[in-house]
Parts: C-alpha cells; structure tokens; sequence
C-alpha cells in the first residue's frame, strides 16, 4: 500500500505503431523511495521514463505527479517538467554553454531566479557533485563521469520533486561509472525520490526500496531488491538475472 505517492500511473497504455509499448502499467512511487527499473532491452523502460514527464504521450490511463494530474502543454507542463528532473544517458549538456550556464539557465527561465541567484546555487550544486573548480568549462572540456555530475546537478538546480534517470552510467568508461553512483547514492541518502533505470545491481542493492522488472511493455514484478534478486518470481526474471550477474 502506497504511504505518500508522489508518482501515480495507472493503467497507462501506449503503442508505437503496432508495437504496444506499454502495456496497462501501475506504478505508484512514495516519496523518498528509490525505484530501480531493469529490463532487457526494447522493454519499454525509456518510455515509461519518458512518459513520465510527457516527453511521450499517452493513448490511456492516468500519470499524476504528487496530486497532479499531468496537464497537456504550456507553462503548467514546463513547471511539472521542472519537477521531474531527468537524466539521460546522453547527457544532453548545451556545448556552447559553460558548465555554471547549464546549470543556470533552466533556473533562470523556468524556475524565474535572477542571474546572481541562480548562479549562486549552481556554484553550491556544483560543489556537491565534486566540480566546484569546473564551473568555467565547456562540456567537452570535462570527462564523461563530470559531464554527467553536471547533468545532475543541472537537474537538481530546478528544485525536482523526483528525479528520473534512464541508464545514467550506460555510455560511460568504467572508471568513471562509480563517481556517477555515488553521486546518486547520496541523493538517495538525503531523502530524494527516484527513478532510476540501471543495469548496476550493485546500485539497485544497496539504493533502491524496490525493484521493478519489465519485459515486454509490462510490468512483471514489484519488489524489495533482496527478494527480487535472491528468489524472482518469473522465468523472464531469472534469465534476465542469470545473463547480468
Ligand atoms: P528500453 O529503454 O527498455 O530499451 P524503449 O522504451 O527505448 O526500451 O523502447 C521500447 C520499444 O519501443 C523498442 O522496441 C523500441 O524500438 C520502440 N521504440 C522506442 N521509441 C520509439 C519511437 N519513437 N518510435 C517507434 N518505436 C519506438
Ligand atoms: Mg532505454
């Protein structure tokens, strides 16, 4: 039973074509909890990712975000974005901004925070994903572990209530992996709620509250990590497990 939901979907479908991408998903996140969503590839996972935040639409069913139902466009979309941070595993960081721009913009735009203000907490977001000393760079200038800091730290500048990520340490080096999820990890400690799409058991471990297995643009199974990973319920499941761990 859901104490305090901050993210509701319920029965939501949606087809690319033929493909019925999602299928009658139910979710509901509390706050404060950190859900790992894993799956084979093509399950569906970016999509529900995306779906979340309205970067894809909906055939049916409802998504309400801490109360709210989501609305179609305008500023009250632009807001609920704003409250859903996300994390590509592209970074998606505007090359012909410094870092501190990245981080200001949205802020500054979205949020309506003065240029010395936002700057202000960019600096202190910044600080606490370890770049205090990159905030004059360009992106292409940093690593790809600091690019996605900055990518966190740009998405925590809007003040999100919950933060999405979708395979944030897929594209990066391996030495680079861990700065990221520690990053994540002490989100996750400071109470933050999250979303988080990783094939890094170690991470869904030690971080998340549940884990949620897709496959076929369902989902199969909802449970505590300790459970899903020494006992799964489905053969899809176990396979899954036995090809990954
Ligand atoms: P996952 O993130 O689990 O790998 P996705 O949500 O990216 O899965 O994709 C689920 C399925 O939907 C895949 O078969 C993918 O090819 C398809 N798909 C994703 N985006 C689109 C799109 N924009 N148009 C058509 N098919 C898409
Ligand atoms: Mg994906």
């Amino acid at each position: 039973m859901a104490v305090d939901p901050l993210i509701e979907l319920r029965d939501v479908n949606k087809h690319f074509g033929q493909l019925h991408v999602l299928q009658h998903i139910d979710l509901t996140v509390d706050r404060g909890e950190v859900v790992v969503v894993i799956g084979p590839s093509g399950s569906g996972k970016s999509t529900l990712c995306r779906a979340i935040n309205r970067l894809e639409t909906i055939e049916s069913g409802t998504i309400i975000i801490d109360g709210q139902a989501l609305p179609e466009e305008g500023k009250a979309l632009a807001r609920l974005r704003a409250d859903v941070g996300m994390v590509f595993q592209s970074f998606n960081l505007f090359a012909h901004k410094t870092v501190l721009d990245n981080v200001s913009l949205g802020q500054i735009k979205v949020r309506g925070r003065k240029k010395d203000e936002a700057e202000k907490r960019s600096h202190r977001l910044l600080e606490r994903v370890g770049l205090a000393d990159q905030a004059a760079k360009y992106p292409a200038q940093l690593s790809g572990g600091q690019q996605q800091r900055v990518a966190i730290a740009r998405a925590l500048a809007m003040d999100p209530k919950v933060m999405l990520f979708d395979e944030p340490t897929s594209a990066l080096d391996p030495e680079m992996i861990n700065e990221v999820l520690e990053v994540m990890q002490q989100l996750a400690r400071e109470g933050m709620t999250m979303v988080v799409v990783t094939h890094e058991m170690g991470f869904a471990r030690s971080a998340a509250n549940r884990v949620v297995f897709m496959s076929d643009g369902r989902i199969i199974e909802d449970r505590a990590p300790d459970d899903f990973f020494t006992n799964p319920e489905t053969d899809r499941a176990k396979d899954f497990l036995s090809k990954i761990l």
